[in-house]
């Protein structure tokens, strides 16, 4: 983000809604939106998210997780004096009037849910702002959520609203990951090679999860994509090595196999990229080493699961092949880090909120229509108290990913 998109001395009313804590200076993943007296908040490392951060940043320090503090000194170079670390799962003070706590988002390694707890002259109140995140059952047990055996009250839910839509109903990640229909995994007599897209961070834990899948294989990764994963604490970060040789699945970058059909939920496959790649590795490889023959790409996405239903073979992963080379193909896999829309309905009928703010919203999208799959769900009583006005105008985001 160059520093001219930015715009400077923003007041606190100017921002677009669900980036502004309310009663307090605290602003989450607003960096385009510059003032000194802003308090800023970056919940994950993710470019549609830290947009506006660079190495000459001074406007202020950066409240963030531990691995996301390390994300900001190694890719973005921000110096030192404006990254502030958090711990997760404990309380921290921010002033007299602010606390949060840091819940891990299930989303991308270092993601968190936002709990800010706010004194107002009355009473605490309590902003829940998601960031992007995968919602999960077990999250229902954070005992942040509880105060002597009750659910504290929750005034907003910024919500993570990238598949916010009934028609976003992919699959739990564990039934993707545990799935066994991957073809190209269980044709050992050919000499497959598998290129997985992600991106900068994300969707680890399906490299994991292909590496257990295939007796402990080692994952091919670029050496500056190897720097960043071992800054993310994962388990298992041993799998991942530098040499293309040494592996016959390797980490590329995401978009490189293609894209979304623009305004659609197909992915367009880029088998000029495919057969290119499958070319290179094969280049590395000594006389004695048995070529390649095909080439599997792995696109780990949410976006095209409702058309994979209608139109694919009924599989989880939906293959498309290269017309007439059949030696190329791309499996769409429905993995996705954002919740589908069961999964945010059941996060925000626990939390009873007395409102919803949507975080994502399409460019054509209608912000006070994402918060009406919601109407049935918020505490009503306190909805009414709040008001409704203004909510849901202003900018907002599409998030891609
Ligand atoms: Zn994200």
């Amino acid at each position: 983000m160059s520093a001219a998109k930015t715009k400077q001395n923003i007041s606190l009313n100017q921002l677009p809604p669900g980036k502004n804590i309310p009663g307090t200076a605290i602003v989450v993943d607003a960096f385009k939106y510059r003032n000194p007296d802003f308090l800023y908040f970056l919940s994950h490392f993710h470019q549609d998210h830290y947009g506006g951060i660079t190495k000459n940043w001074s406007d202020g320090p950066i409240y963030c997780s531990q691995i996301t503090a390390r994300l900001l000194r190694h890719v973005l170079d921000v110096p030192e004096q404006y990254i502030k670390s958090l711990p997760q799962n404990e309380p921290v003070d921010l002033n007299a009037e602010c606390r949060v706590t840091l819940m891990d988002a299930n989303h991308c390694p270092g993601a968190h849910v936002l709990i800010f707890d706010v004194k107002t002259d009355e009473s605490v109140k309590r902003y829940v702002h998601c960031g992007d995140m995968r919602y999960e059952a077990r999250m229902k047990c954070w005992p942040s959520w509880f105060r002597d055996g009750a659910l504290v009250d929750v005034e907003t839910v910024f919500l993570d609203t990238t598949y916010c839509n009934p028609r976003y109903k992919f699959p739990k990640q564990d039934v993707v990951t545990a799935a066994d229909d991957t073809p190209p995994l269980a044709q050992a007599q050919r000499r497959t090679l598998f290129v997985v897209a992600t991106y900068t961070i994300g969707k680890e834990k399906v490299l994991h999860e292909i590496s257990t899948a295939c007796g402990d294989l080692c994952i091919y990764t670029s050496p500056d994509k190897k720097e960043i994963l071992n800054l993310l604490d994962l388990p298992y970060a041993n799998i991942f090595v530098r040499e293309p040789r040494e592996s016959s699945v390797h980490m590329i970058t995401w978009g490189k196999l293609g894209e979304m059909v623009p305004g659609g939920w197909r992915f367009l496959p880029n088998w000029g990229f495919a057969q290119e790649y499958l070319d290179w590795a094969n280049s590395l490889l000594s006389d004695d080493v048995p070529k390649f023959t095909h080439l599997a790409g792995i696109v780990p996405t949410g976006w095209t699961w409702e058309f994979q239903k209608q139109h694919g073979t009924g599989s989880l992963f939906h293959c498309t092949m290269k017309p007439g080379q059949e030696h190329l193909c791309i499996y769409e896999v429905p993995y996705s880090e954002h919740s589908n829309f069961e999964e945010l309905r059941e996060f925000v009928e626990f939390l009873k909120p007395a409102r919803v703010v949507p975080t994502v919203v399409g460019k054509s999208g209608n912000a006070g229509k994402l918060a009406g799959y919601f109407r049935d769900l918020v505490d009503s009583r306190k909805s009414f108290q709040l008001g409704f006005n203004d909510l849901f105008a202003g900018e907002w985001t599409f998030n891609f990913s």
